[in-house]
């Protein structure tokens, strides 16, 4: 069974008089566990792509399956408690809630969830913290932190509702060369020792090869799936159709 099933999926936005085809019949399946870099350059789908597997956005047509479920009938009120339950996100500027402190930006997500007792939601934050590094800085707010820290905590807040996939947009893309492979290593050993599986998005090579599975995309298609040899570290990479034979509308 598949984490994620993604069945040509198609997503234009409307730009005043233009269309957009951001994303151009993508079908793609991707199993529990991995840990995954969609590479390609700026303004190829990666961020749309995302969007759509973490139920922010619909596709213009096509289906998507979490846990083999279709998310797109679901109405926003199921799609936020979905997200709530399965779906943790990182960005690429942190998104911290500059008003509360590191603590209460990883107990955030956890108040609409109900069935969470008070107690229950300081056990996390405490875990989660200690998990990226940061117990000592458990009262510190946003603006007392350097980037990397402030990454480590919005990784806690997206692990602290128990995700089966965390979403990451570019997480390393507002940090140092240093701190990006230091933000890498702490998703892959989450990724690892939890089972949490980490789908990122990114141009940076030095990033992707720290993925064990790779999707290139360009001009909204998926141009090629890689799979990395534990052996000796290269990508097995299948390419997919060229671009050119996608234009043909
Ligand atoms: P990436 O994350 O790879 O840089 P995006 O998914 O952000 O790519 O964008 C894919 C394409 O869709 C680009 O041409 C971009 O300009 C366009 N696009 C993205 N979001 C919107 C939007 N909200 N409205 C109009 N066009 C958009
Ligand atoms: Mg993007």
């Amino acid at each position: 069974m598949s984490l994620v099933r993604v069945e040509h999926v198609f997503k234009d936005y409307r730009l005043g008089e233009q269309t957009v085809h951001a994303l151009h019949d993508i079908t793609w399946s991707i199993d529990a566990g991995v840990f995954l870099a969609i590479s390609g350059p700026s303004g190829s789908g990666k961020t749309t792509l995302l969007n759509l597997i973490g139920c922010i956005d619909k596709p213009s047509s096509g289906k998507i399956y979490i846990n083999e479920e279709d998310v797109s009938e679901k109405s926003p009120n199921e799609l936020a408690d979905l997200r709530s339950r399965s779906i943790g996100f990182v960005f690429q500027t942190f998104n911290l809630l500059p008003v509360l402190s590191a603590a209460e930006n990883v107990e955030y997500p956890l108040l609409r969830r109900a069935e969470i007792s008070s107690e229950e939601r300081k056990q996390r934050v405490d875990y989660f913290l200690e998990i990226v590094g940061l117990a000592k800085f458990a009262d510190h707010r946003p603006n007392q932190l350097s980037g990397g820290q402030r990454q480590r905590v919005a990784i806690a807040r997206a692990l602290a509702i128990k995700p089966a996939i965390v979403l990451a947009d570019e997480p390393t893309a507002n940090l140092d060369k240093a701190t990006g492979r230091e933000i890498l290593s702490l998703m892959k050993q989450i990724n690892r020792h939890l089972k949490t599986t980490f789908i990122f998005s990114t141009h940076d090579q030095k990033v992707i090869d720290r993925a064990d599975r790779l999707v290139q995309m360009e001009d909204g298609c998926i141009t090629a799936f890689g799979v990395r040899n534990e052996t000796d570290k290269t990508w097995n990479l299948a390419r997919v159709r060229p671009v050119a034979d996608s234009e043909n509308e």
